[in-house]
């Protein structure tokens, strides 16, 4: 808590700032004991109204920044979250839980796997149709080592000690992680001061073995410097950095939070927080009302809206968009782990406070351009603009790379505060509930470690209300994961046919997937419900054609295996439907519509 004339102090020092960088802004700013500055007024755009966002966190006693700035004649799109809230109170009473958990992307789902550590009834909601339907499908897969996240921050400690535990969890989980290491090399030599206080820094952060490679041996270990013709003359080398494919993660997560007890529901929107004498009671759903003690506010850009729905309005989600480029499979990678030049002038393109912005790939060998870093005004623009795709092909411009490299490109928001850094504490304002906000990169690199501080901080909620908690004596952390069809032996790939002859069936020609593994996902704990959500678990649909030639099949798939209607099968969850009716005549009574 803070004193009055410590407020009044940053206060004034906030207002000197805005003065001096923003001259026609002349907000009102109030900020309470806890540090929660609240900025109200009128801007004149939406960069204006962000630069100030930012201005007002920068003093250290401001513990978060509400931003109540308004663009002069250009409201920002709000989400209405009335029809849902309709919706609910016509439904009723309809579940209860011990724990809510809302959002189920990478921090929803590893904090309900967490959880299922004890005997508990854990809930965990979304309002799309499947997990990791927001920012977590759509990032880079970079398990960041953590070298290069401001010290002190809760980011760059949670970024450290989650790089470190996801060895342990994808041999637990069974997804792909490959260590496949970040080199930056110089080719002049006079620049290794850099690197090795670069290295230095690195060490004093806590990073995993930071080195400074000579020239031969950078090129040893990096056989992209030889194709590319680059002699380094020495390197830095972070042996930690890891990639995975980011929503194979959260499957397998939420996957084995499943086999472990916890419910999932999609589809459901979380409309409002009910409390009761300051103490969460239950949500008010799109699918009526949930009872439940404690409630944890994992949804990405929407994360501020819950918790004011909760009675605590402490911290601005701030969409900042990224767009990265899908190159195909032929384009191979120029570097094998993630690596490139560094030069004296290279100067950092895009936005300061977002991590990324380069040229890497996926376990999969393909190489992903981008992303760029654009603030927008709407939590829902995910429009790839020729901008940011020109920008994001930018950064392959001296390897040779073109558009018709491209085969899709995509766009996530990063839900940044103006802290710049998670937001991580059980409400000081609303008892039970516990906010898991600002979880901008390296949030994915960082999950295993939020999963950890929220339990952490769930457990000692619990033991201060006298909540029982009791380990479950059935948690098993193992999930089982069958290879893919296509890396398994010839002799294997015959045995599988002979047993399940779906497994014969190619179904996307240009990943190898097959009929079986499509079965085997929607016979899974989380069975995938839409065309996209098959495409996470499988790949079909994922190479050169786009699913040019195989998404009817997996129409036809989804179709019988839900037992309903081809037309009622969507890409990605409600209204987004990709047939519109069997006009063949002999289902029209003869007549073709
Ligand atoms: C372009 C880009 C590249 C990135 N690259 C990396 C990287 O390489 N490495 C890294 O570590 N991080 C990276 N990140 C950051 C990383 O993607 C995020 O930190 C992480 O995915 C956040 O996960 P989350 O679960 O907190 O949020 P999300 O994945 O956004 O999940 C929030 C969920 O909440 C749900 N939700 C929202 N509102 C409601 C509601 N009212 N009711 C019910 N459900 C609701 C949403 O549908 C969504 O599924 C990148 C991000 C972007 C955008």
């Amino acid at each position: 808590m803070m004193a009055g004339n410590n407020q009044t102090q940053i206060i004034d020092d906030v207002k000197s700032a805005l003065k001096e960088t923003l001259p026609n802004l002349d907000p009102e700013l109030s900020m309470d004991e806890r540090g929660i500055l609240v900025i109200r007024g009128e801007c004149g755009s939406w960069e204006e109204a962000v630069t100030a966002g930012h201005l007002a966190a920068k003093p250290p006693g401001v513990r978060n920044v509400v931003n109540d700035l308004s663009v002069r004649g250009k409201p920002a799109p709000r989400k209405d979250y009335g029809p849902y809230r309709e919706m609910g109170i016509k439904a009723g009473r309809v579940d209860s839980a011990d724990v809510l958990i809302i959002g189920t992307g990478i921090s929803g789902c590893a904090i309900a796997r967490e959880l299922s550590k004890y005997r508990l009834r854990v809930l965990a909601v979304d309002k799309e149709d499947d997990v990791a339907s927001g920012a977590t499908k759509a990032n880079n897969g970079n398990i960041h080592p953590g070298h290069d996240i401001k010290p002190g921050t809760l980011k760059a400690k949670l970024n450290l000690r989650g790089n470190e535990l996801y060895t342990q969890w994808a041999r637990e989980l069974g997804f792909e992680l490959q260590r496949c290491g970040l080199m930056g090399a110089i080719t002049d030599i006079r620049l290794r001061p850099l690197l090795e206080k670069a290295a230095e820094g690195a060490r004093a952060m806590g990073v995993f073995n930071p080195q400074v490679l000579d020239g031969e041996r950078a090129k040893q270990m990096e056989p992209g410097f030889v194709e590319q013709g680059i002699e380094p003359a020495a390197a830095i080398w972070l042996p930690s950095m890891g990639l995975v494919e980011p929503y194979k993660v959260a499957i397998a997560l939420a996957e084995n939070a499943a086999m472990n007890g916890v419910r999932f529901l999609f589809n459901c929107t979380v409309a409002d927080i009910l409390t009761k004498d300051g103490r969460v009671t239950g949500a008010l759903t799109s699918r009526g009302i949930i009872d439940t003690s404690y409630i944890i506010n994992c949804a990405g850009v929407y994360a501020d809206e819950i918790s004011a729905m909760a009675g605590d309005r402490c911290y601005t989600i701030h969409p900042r968009k990224g767009t990265i480029a899908i190159l195909d499979k032929n384009r191979r990678p120029v570097y094998h782990s993630l690596a490139g030049v560094i030069s004296e002038s290279a100067q950092k393109k895009g936005n300061t406070e977002s991590k990324g912005g380069g040229m890497c790939r996926t376990p999969e060998w393909n190489i992903l351009m981008g992303p760029s870093a654009t603030e927008v005004p709407d939590k829902e623009d995910l429009s790839s603009t020729p901008e940011d795709l020109v920008y994001a092909m930018s950064l392959g411009e001296n390897y040779g790379i073109g558009n018709g490299d491209i085969i899709r490109f995509f766009t996530g928001n990063r839900p940044a505060d103006y802290k710049e850094d998670f937001f991580i504490e059980l409400s000081p304002v609303t008892r039970g509930f516990i906010n898991v906000g600002g979880i901008q990169s390296p949030g994915l690199a960082a999950a295993p470690a939020i999963a950890e501080m929220v339990e952490g901080i769930f457990a000692e909620a619990a033991a201060k209300d006298g909540f029982p908690l009791e380990r479950n004596p059935g948690f098993s952390p193992i999930r089982e994961r069958e290879k893919e069809f296509r890396h398994l032996s010839r002799e294997k790939q015959d045995e599988l046919i002979l047993r399940e002859p779906a497994y014969g069936r190619v179904i996307c020609r240009c990943e190898s997937v097959t009929e079986g593994e499509i079965l085997a996902a929607l016979r899974s704990p989380i069975p995938p419900a839409s065309v996209d959500a098959v495409k996470r678990r499988t790949r079909a649909g994922m190479g050169r054609c786009q699913g040019g030639f195989c998404q009817c099949r997996v129409v036809e798939l989804l179709a019988r295996e839900l037992g309903i209607d081809p037309a009622a099968v969507t890409l990605r969850g409600n209204g987004t439907n990709i047939l519109v009716a069997d006009n063949r005549p002999e289902a029209c009574g003869g007549e073709a519509v």
